[in-house]
């Protein structure tokens, strides 16, 4: 039984680990957008299939397929539903649970509804988005002094106010404290990206009484069959033995 893991995830990482622990021929896929990635452990594959023809193609090496990609990446998760429909090839969706929510956050449903949001909240925003969705938040918050945390530099000309900082982790409250404090952040901006790794600046936010915008999770496909912990991803692989 081949299975084919479509990662870029803490979670996937983790999935991996268990999965060659079990004896079980796991290939991951990462989507090449970071210059130094965390490798799983295993056989690991990298850069887009080439669309839905593509990965199509590509299951004939396969005979199962975990989607454990993050939250936002919906076009990989939309792929991926498509592609295992058409050639029969079953799809486990993996996908970690987003954070309890507070009725203090401001939850919005797209990027750019969070920066219209972020521009009246504050003017010394914190974004904390990813440097792909960057560009959506430049219009609004052109004049802004805003601190973005990236892990890569984005390809675009970010407005002159703005200052970058990379860092890909882990992330402490003390360090996210100091930094927001150091800035003087009056707004956070997040995804609602969920799990522990990022959650440190959401009790740095809470403790320093700043608001936070919240970009709500795309809806998954009512087609996929979703799991919220690793541990029901291993054994519906297993189940498959
Ligand atoms: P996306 O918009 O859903 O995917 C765009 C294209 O990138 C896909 O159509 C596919 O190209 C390729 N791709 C994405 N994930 C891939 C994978 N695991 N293996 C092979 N190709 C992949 O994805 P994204 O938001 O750019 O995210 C890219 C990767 O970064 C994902 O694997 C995701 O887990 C990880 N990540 C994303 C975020 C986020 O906030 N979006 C945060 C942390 C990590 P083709 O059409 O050519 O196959």
């Amino acid at each position: 039984m081949r299975v084919l893991l479509l990662g870029g995830t803490g979670e996937a990482r983790e999935l991996a680990r268990l999965l060659v622990d079990a004896g079980i021929d796991v290939t991951s896929s990462l989507a090449g957008r970071v210059a130094r990635p965390r490798l799983p452990v295993g056989p690991v594959r990298i850069g887009g299939f080439g669309g839905v023809d593509g990965l199509r193609a590509a299951l004939a090496d396969y005979d199962l397929v975990v989607d454990a990609t993050h939250p936002f990446a919906r076009g990989m998760s939309a792929n991926a539903v498509a592609a295992c429909t058409a050639e029969g090839v079953a799809l486990l969706r993996f996908e970690r649970p987003g954070w309890e929510p507070d009725p203090a956050w401001h939850y919005v449903a797209t990027h750019e509804e969070a920066a219209s949001r972020t521009a009246a909240l504050g003017c010394r925003p914190f974004i904390t988005v990813g440097r792909q969705e960057l560009a959506r938040f430049t219009h609004a918050l052109g004049e802004a002094s805003v601190l973005a945390r990236v892990v890569d530099v984005p390809d675009i000309t970010l407005p002159t106010p703005w200052r970058l900082v990379t860092s890909r982790g882990p992330y402490t409250l003390d360090g996210d404290l100091t930094l927001m404090r150091e800035h003087r952040c009056d707004v956070l901006v997040t995804k609602d990206s969920g799990g522990t790794f990022t959650w440190p600046k959401m009790q740095a936010a809470a403790q320093l009484g700043v608001p936070v915008v919240v970009v709500e999770r795309p809806v998954p496909d009512p087609r996929a069959r979703v799991v919220h912990a690793v541990e029901l991803a291993l054994a519906w692989v297993l189940s498959h033995r």
